[in-house]
């Protein structure tokens, strides 16, 4: 059998690996890469395969840079199944149509700017209606199910504890009268996260995908967070001021309201209004509601005793503009929780615009920040910022919490390593920009295991 690597090595988007068996061709994941516009439309319009080949999809959970190339696949030919868990394929179809959108109002822009440069003008890789019809290739399975997804090759899903629905992939593999197992771990999530069940060790594979996105970095502590959360919030109420919290609207978003629950609750904080003001959130939102079976024992408890861990007398989830629009004039301290994460659109704009400038306010950075982006602009401190094309002054209190993370960090991908089978044939190192991949074969080297790689894009392997 032969594993090849079409994108998500040595870097963190389009993640794309291609299995070949017994004359079938299993495709795990197919992500969009992600970056400078006109750099990825290329690469994410000419698949390097031709999609009418592949005969299965296997995904490991909903976000873009996993799954977001799916709709592009299916309209250049694909015509099999996509396989992934219950919760996966709901977030994938707000996240795919979402994404769709996104596609339609960039491809304007980049267009606009190649016609006045007298360039052919690109078509967007994919429709809303595109979107739509790529989840009728969607068949879930439960986590724990084995399947035959195609001769001799057995699908099973176990829990990643990354974002909803999240699974680490186990494929066993019978060819020739040999059977191999190999390991995807997705992405994985740190451990003693709040609403999501820990990632699970599922030991004795052969071969292990392993994602290394902070293979070189550690996180802040998981256990301080509330009591730092409050002394946010308290500090802001003191002054009269807002706490703004730019936030992703799936997984990021629902772990923030859960915690704001707990800390007003148990009278940690005032019962300020708490807004969510995204049209996505309310969407997630909702398929986290309905997905209980994701969740881990304290949330499974808290909806027992019929409390909805997503939402409390304080806090309204916002999906009209005009309500939003309200929020501006809106005069006394409240939580605004905002999308994007990285602030590089969405509502959250409109409320960085009216609060940057007051030192009452506090903007808290709850989610990574990409370079140049205008979250790693707020991250950093800058003293002057610029929204919608118009300098502001950051005059409001910043505040940097890492430790919401939704992946592990170095140690805790090492211990997961060594866990799973520090002896297996190989660990192939994915998911990680080359610095972060190439840093945690070393730390692994230095436990001993010498059985890393960190594959190049378009490199193939025979696994034996
Ligand atoms: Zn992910």
């Amino acid at each position: 059998m032969k594993l090849t690597f079409f994108g998500g090595v040595r870097s963190v988007t389009g993640s794309k690996f291609l299995i070949e068996a017994n004359g079938k061709k299993v495709l795990l994941e197919c992500g969009l890469f992600q970056g400078k516009r006109e750099a990825t439309y290329d690469k994410n319009k000419a698949f390097p395969f031709d999609p009418s080949s592949i005969d299965v999809v296997v995904l490991s959970h909903a976000h873009i840079d996993h799954c977001g190339n799916i709709p592009g696949l299916c309209k250049q030919g694909f015509n099999g199944m996509v396989f992934s868990t219950y919760a996966t394929r709901d977030l994938a179809g707000i996240l795919l149509q979402d994404s769709a959108h996104l596609q339609e109002n960039d491809i304007k822009y980049v267009n606009r700017k190649r016609g006045a440069k007298g360039e052919r003008p690109f078509k967007a890789l994919y429709t809303f209606e595109d979107a739509e019809k790529a989840m009728h290739r969607f068949v879930s399975i439960n986590y724990h199910r084995e399947f035959l997804i195609e001769t001799g090759i057995k699908l099973k899903f176990h829990d990643a504890g990354h974002i909803l629905g999240s699974a680490i992939v186990e494929l066993t593999i019978k060819e020739n009268g040999n059977n191999r197992k190999i390991l995807f771990t997705g992405d994985l999530g740190r451990t003693h996260m709040p609403i999501l069940r820990d990632r699970e060790v599922v030991p004795g594979a052969d071969y292990i995908m392993m994602e290394t996105t902070y293979g070189d970095r550690e996180h802040h502590s998981i256990d301080n967070i509330e009591p730092r959360l409050a002394e946010v919030i308290n500090n802001t109420c003191d002054r009269g001021g807002k706490v703004i919290i730019p936030s992703f609207s799936v997984g990021r978003t629902q772990q923030v309201v859960y915690f704001l629950h707990e800390l007003t609750a148990k009278k940690k904080i005032p019962e300020i209004p708490v807004f969510v003001d995204s049209p996505l959130s309310v969407n997630a939102t909702e398929i986290f509601r309905i997905h209980p079976e994701c969740y881990n024992k304290d949330v499974y408890n808290y909806i027992l005793s019929n409390e909805n861990p997503f939402g409390f007398a304080n806090c309204e989830y916002i999906r009209e503009t005009e309500k939003s629009k309200q929020l501006n004039t809106y005069g006394k301290p409240c939580v605004i929780i905002s999308s994007s994460g990285m602030c590089e659109g969405g509502r959250i704009l409109h409320h960085l615009k009216n609060n940057v400038g007051d030192p009452k306010n506090t903007i808290m950075m709850v989610g990574f920040c990409a370079p140049e982006t205008l979250g790693r602009k707020i991250v950093e401190k800058s003293p002057k910022i610029k929204i919608f094309g118009e300098e502001y002054e950051l005059k409001a209190e910043v505040v940097v919490e890492n430790g919401f993370s939704a992946h592990a960090d170095k140690n805790e991908l090492l211990s997961y390593a060594k866990a799973v089978n520090s002896n297996a044939k190989s660990f192939f190192l994915v998911h990680g920009d080359e610095d972060q991949s190439l840093a945690f074969a070393k730390h692994m080297a230095a436990e001993g295991m010498n059985n890393s790689i960190v594959p190049h894009e378009g490199e193939s392997y025979e696994l034996n």
